[in-house]
């Protein structure tokens, strides 16, 4: 276990705004920085940090937090990983705390059982002179083979499986990663990949999740691949972007690819601003990701029919996410590996440069050959399907107004053409958001003004007790003000959100503290606030009481006697306290 006390203090020596900085394109907002959320997709920011609170929250999807749960949830790493991620380049020391024997994460044992193999098959290339002649001779470089750590399994049945469990990787994190196999030899289980150069595939943290095989002769299956699993998730993984997400991050633009051996040629040629999408089309997710680091993509895909179709897919979910999109047409015999060996990557920055956009690509398709009306009806028909799903309105119009000037088409006609959006189902980052009541505003609001200063937050905790509000956060938020304002903690400081560790409340606080407060003087208003609260909850106390007599009433005997006096008590008492109800301040303020 890492002490908490060095938790914070690497929280506290740690900028939020560096760290998400250095990942997001953050802009100035006031007393605040905002940018596109990266956890759902946005064209207008509502993606905030406080650089004072050291806080994040996002208004349109919710979620929000510390520079802890920040790096959990973009990176997809645990809480230690998180804490360790941080620790590095302040020098501090974490690993000393953690035993190992506590479980990280679940996923701890396939993250070892995977880079376990990754450095069995590194072992392998460097022990195979047929493997590394054969990478050699098709003109994979060290450097590259370094970089993406490059592997062989050899051809033996159980090479990896025995020199795992000997080294304590346990079998079945062996058997779930795909790694091994049942077989009836001596053992009863076997390598999965045999023969292979190993290509190992990495999620964005730069973890192994699996592996891409290939033989070096014509046997078949040519490429063998890790099946999914519970660390490797096909849509969401982009190959090689941990290793090229910076570059692209720097240039704003990406190049896909579909295979790996184009993405490991093209980098080694000096393109490495590149990611492949291997074995898939392009997913949503995928796209999602492209978005965080790049404004524009350049797609180059083999130049036959199956790589234009996949590229014309690939497209369309880059449009919907907002991406500026071209495609790049490869002559067709050719994959981009073969094309840069025989004409350069000159030849290939040529063919970028002028590569059309998508749209204009479609348009130039729909008018070649004969049957154009055909044609262009049926681009048409797919260009309004894929504005359709454009989430901001904005760009749906203006891609409309696209559409329309190329094809020659009043933008009227197609609005009325454009089915209606079709809406996309939240996923499961984007809680479906519930109404907010009158209650839960004003809980809101005098939050927000008592964490402008300890004076105010002192209001609130002198007067309003758990019972005043609705909601379990609100009430696990009012008791940490009251720790607040005992330790003495500011609570418009950077420390206060050190006080919250339940991640939940920890959104709801940044959610709160980076509204704008109500406008007006802070005293004043919250004064109002907090007597409505308080009516409100023994309004609301009373209609209980109320239902509840006239239950008792409907009933009427003896035993509901003695309970219905009580409620009758009460009920005077608490119309009393409403009547005379003040609000208590510090003699000092
Ligand atoms: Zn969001």
């Amino acid at each position: 276990m890492i002490p908490e006390n060095i938790i914070d203090d690497i929280r506290d020596r740690t900028d939020i705004v560096d760290v998400i900085g250095g990942v997001l394109d953050l802009k100035r907002a006031g007393r605040n920085f905002k940018a596109n959320c990266p956890f759902h997709g946005e064209k207008t920011p509502s993606f905030m940090v406080s650089p004072e609170k050291q806080i994040y929250h996002c208004f349109g999807c919710g979620k929000g937090g510390n520079v802890y749960s920040f790096l959990m949830e973009y990176e997809g790493v645990g809480f230690v990983e998180a804490v360790k991620e941080l620790a590095g380049p302040l020098n501090v020391e974490v690993d000393r705390y953690l035993t190992g024997s506590e479980d990280r994460s679940r996923f701890d044992p396939f993250y070892r059982a995977m880079e376990f193999a990754q450095m069995h098959f590194r072992k392998g290339l460097e022990e195979s002179e047929e493997a590394s002649g054969y990478l050699e001779k098709r003109g994979f470089g060290k450097e590259l083979v370094e970089t993406y750590r490059i592997g062989f399994a050899g051809p033996s049945w159980e090479s990896l499986y025995k020199a795992a469990t000997e080294a304590g990787i346990k079998k079945d994190a062996l058997l779930e990663m795909g790694l091994i196999m049942r077989s009836r030899g001596s053992t009863g289980y076997r390598d999965y990949f045999r023969n292979r150069i190993m290509f190992p595939i990495r999620n964005l943290p730069g973890r192994v999740v699996g592996f891409a095989g290939r033989v070096m002769d014509n046997s078949e299956p040519k490429y063998l691949n890790s099946m999914e699993n519970p660390i490797y998730h096909k849509g969401k993984i982009l190959y090689g972007l941990d290793q090229t997400k910076d570059d692209i991050r720097k240039s704003r633009t990406a190049l896909i690819v579909e295979g790996y051996v184009d993405h490991l040629m093209l980098w080694q040629s000096g393109i490495t601003n590149i990611s492949a999408v291997c074995g898939t089309s392009l997913t949503e997710d995928q796209a999602r990701l492209l978005a965080r680091y790049a404004k524009r993509i350049y797609i180059i895909n083999d130049g036959d029919r199956a790589g234009v179709r996949a590229a014309v897919r690939a497209a369309d979910q880059l449009v919907i996410e907002g991406l500026d999109t071209s495609i790049v047409i490869l002559p067709e015999t050719e994959d981009p590996d073969s094309f840069i060996r025989k004409e350069g990557v000159e030849a290939l920055h040529k063919l970028m440069s002028s590569a059309p956009d998508y749209f204009n690509y479609l348009h130039g398709e729909a008018n070649r050959g004969s049957r154009t009306s055909s044609r262009r009806r049926q681009v048409v028909e797919h260009l309004l399907a894929t504005v359709s799903r454009v989430e901001d309105g904005v760009r749906r119009e203006l891609l409309l107004q696209e559409v329309s000037g190329l094809f020659e088409i009043p933008v009227a006609t197609l609005r009325s053409s454009l089915k209606p959006g079709r809406k996309r189902k939240p996923s499961a980052g984007q809680p479906v958001r519930h109404t907010v009541t009158k209650r839960e505003e004003n809980q809101k609001a005098m939050f927000r003004i008592a964490l402008t200063s300890a004076a105010l937050a002192a209001l609130v905790t002198d007067n309003i007790i758990e019972e005043d509000l609705e909601g379990e956060s609100y009430r696990k938020l009012l008791k940490v003000l009251d720790e607040a304002v005992e330790k003495g903690v500011d609570p418009a400081g950077p420390k206060f959100a050190g006080l919250i560790s339940d991640p939940e409340l920890s959104a709801l606080f940044a959610e709160i503290a980076l509204a704008d407060p109500p406008p007006g003087p802070g005293r004043e208003i919250l004064h109002d606030i907090v007597l409505w609260i308080k009516k409100a909850s023994l309004k609301a106390e009373m209609v209980e009481m109320k239902v509840r007599l006239r239950q008792l009433e409907e009933e009427d005997s003896d035993e509901t006697s003695s309970e219905r006096i009580g409620i009758v008590s009460a009920y005077i008492q608490i119309e009393r306290e409403l009547g005379k109800l003040e609000i208590k301040e510090d003699s000092q303020s």
